[in-house]
C-alpha cells in the first residue's frame, strides 16, 4: 500500500455526506477508491476493478494518464484560474478552436460553463433569448422526447423523462414543456415515418410557444440507454427549420466518440442550432462543459434587446479544465478513437451475446463503445453492485439497465472480461428471478 495513501473514514461518510440520488437514512453502500490507473480502479483494501463505467461517460483516456497530468500540472504553474469576464487566455482560445474545427459545420460561437446541467440551462436561455431578440417572446417553452436525460437542474430536469425524472415531486413549479413519445425505430431498424408523426403533429400544433427542440441524438442515456434511427433526427432537423424552432442537441453523454461518431449527430449528417457537450470534454479530469451555437443563433441574440447573452459563470473558461481538455483533444485528434471504438463495439457484442438468450434479460444492444443488458424486472442495485466487485469489475447498474461505456484505452482481455463478469452476474440474477 501507498505509505501517503489516507485511510477513507467510510462511517463520517456514511453519516455527513450524500451521495448521487442516496436517502441520508439508508445510504447505498460506497466502496472506497484509493487510485486509478488505466482502466483500473484500486479500492483501499487492495482489491483492482476493471472500470467500466468510464466514472460515467467521463473517463475516455483512462485514469491517472500522463499527458493529461502533465497538462494540469503545466497550467496549474501558469495560473489555475483566472475571471473570464474582462479577461482571456491561451487554453480557453486554443479549446475554442478545436471545439470549433471538430463539431458539425456551422457551430463556432462557443460558450464555456462548470457542467453538462448548467450548459443546458445555457442553451434553453440561449433559445428563449434568441425568441425574445425576434419578438417571439411568446415561444418560451421547450419540446422534447420522453425517455430523456439533461441534467438535475431546474430546466434540465423539466426536459428530463417526466417519469424517470421524478416531476411529480415538483409538480406545479417545473416550466411545463412538450413531450413527445420516445422515437420507437431502432438504431440499424427499417425506417418508418410514422415514427416521426407525433412530433412533427406536437410542434405543428404549439409552433406559437415553442422556442426549441432539446434532445440526446442517438443515443439515450441515463433516462434508458436507448438507441434510436437517425432518420428521425433528420426530420427533426427539417420540421424545426420550416417552423423557425431551434434544434438543441445535448450531446454531453455522446460526444467525443463513444457512439462510433465523434458526434451523434454525424449519424444523421445535421448540423444543430447549438449543441451541448461536456463529460468527457477534459478526459475525466474535472468538471466543465461547452455550449456551441451558430452565427445566426448567436448574432440574433445579440441584435436583441439587451444585446448581452446573460450568463456568466464564476469559472468561466477556467484554464485548468481548458488546458486539460486541449491535451484530451489533442490525444483524440494523434490517435483517433474511431476504430478502436468500432473494435469495442464488435467485443461488446461478442461478449455480451451469451445474455440473450437468458430468461431474466429483455434485451441486448450495442453501439459503438456502449453496452447494454436491459432485464424484465429492475435490479437491485447493491447487491448486484458487489457482485460486481467480487468478480472485478465496476459496473453501476440502475432500473432494468445493466450496462457499460468504458474507457477507450482497454484492452481486448479486459474487455473480455468485463462483459463475462456482466453475463456471469446478470445470470445469476436471471436464474434468481425463476
Ligand atoms: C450527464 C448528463 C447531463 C448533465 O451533466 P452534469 O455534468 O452531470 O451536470 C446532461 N445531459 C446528458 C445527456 C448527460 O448525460
Amino acid at each position: 500500500m501507498d505509505p501517503k495513501q489516507q485511510r477513507v473514514d467510510t462511517a463520517f461518510d456514511r453519516d455527513h455526506i450524500w451521495h448521487p440520488y442516496t436517502s441520508m437514512i439508508r445510504p447505498l453502500p460506497v466502496y472506497p477508491v484509493v487510485s486509478a490507473r488505466g482502466v483500473w480502479l484500486e479500492l483501499e483494501d487492495g482489491r483492482r476493478l476493471i472500470d467500466g463505467m468510464s466514472s460515467w461517460w467521463c473517463a475516455v483516456h483512462g485514469y491517472n494518464h500522463p499527458v493529461l497530468n502533465r497538462a494540469l500540472r503545466e497550467q496549474s504553474e501558469r495560473m489555475a484560474h483566472v475571471m473570464f469576464g474582462g479577461l482571456t487566455h491561451a487554453p480557453a482560445v486554443e479549446l475554442a478552436r478545436r471545439l470549433v474545427a471538430m463539431t458539425p459545420e456551422g457551430l463556432d460561437r462557443v460558450f464555456f460553463c462548470d457542467s453538462g446541467s448548467v450548459a443546458v440551462e445555457v442553451a434553453v436561455k440561449m433559445a428563449l433569448q434568441y425568441m425574445h431578440a425576434r419578438g417571439e417572446g411568446g415561444r418560451n417553452r421547450i419540446a422534447t422526447i420522453r425517455g430523456g436525460y439533461h441534467g438535475d437542474t431546474w430546466h434540465a430536469m423539466s426536459v428530463c423523462d417526466p417519469v424517470g425524472g421524478m416531476h411529480s415531486l415538483y409538480t406545479g413549479r417545473l416550466p411545463i414543456q412538450f413531450f413527445a413519445p420516445r422515437p420507437s425505430v431502432r438504431f440499424g431498424g427499417e425506417w418508418d415515418e410514422a415514427d416521426f408523426a407525433p412530433m412533427a403533429a406536437l410542434l405543428e400544433e404549439h409552433r406559437d410557444r415553442i422556442a426549441a427542440v432539446i434532445l440526446e441524438p442517438v443515443v439515450q442515456g441515463a433516462g434508458g440507454m436507448w438507441f434510436y434511427h437517425p432518420d428521425y433526427l433528420r426530420r427533426l432537423r427539417e420540421k424545426c427549420s420550416e417552423l423557425g424552432m431551434l434544434l438543441i442537441a445535448d450531446e454531453i453523454a455522446t460526444g467525443f466518440g463513444r457512439t462510433g461518431r465523434m458526434f451523434a449527430s454525424e449519424w444523421a449528417g445535421i448540423t444543430p442550432d447549438i449543441l451541448c457537450v461536456g463529460k468527457a470534454i477534459t478526459g475525466g479530469y474535472m468538471s466543465f462543459a461547452a455550449v456551441l451555437a451558430t452565427g445566426g443563433v448567436a448574432d440574433t441574440i445579440s441584435s436583441g434587446d439587451p444585446a448581452e447573452f446573460m450568463h456568466g459563470p464564476t469559472f468561466m473558461g477556467n484554464p485548468l479544465a481548458c488546458a486539460v481538455a486541449n491535451a484530451s483533444l489533442e490525444l483524440l485528434a494523434e490517435h483517433p478513437p474511431l476504430e478502436r471504438i468500432a473494435q469495442i463495439e464488435q467485443g461488446l457484442r461478442r461478449g455480451l451475446a451469451p445474455a440473450s438468450g437468458l430468461p431474466g434479460v429483455a434485451d441486448v444492444r450495442v453501439l459503438g463503445a456502449i453496452g447494454v443488458v436491459e432485464m424484465r424486472r429492475p435490479v437491485e442495485m447493491a447487491s448486484m453492485q458487489r457482485r460486481f466487485v467480487e468478480r472485478g469489475v465496476w459496473v453501476r447498474p440502475f432500473g432494468r439497465l445493466v450496462y457499460v461505456m468504458p474507457p477507450y484505452i482497454i484492452t481486448d482481455d479486459e474487455l473480455a472480461r468485463l462483459t463475462s463478469a456482466l453475463v456471469d452476474v446478470v445470470s445469476a440474477e436471471s436464474g434468481s428471478e425463476g
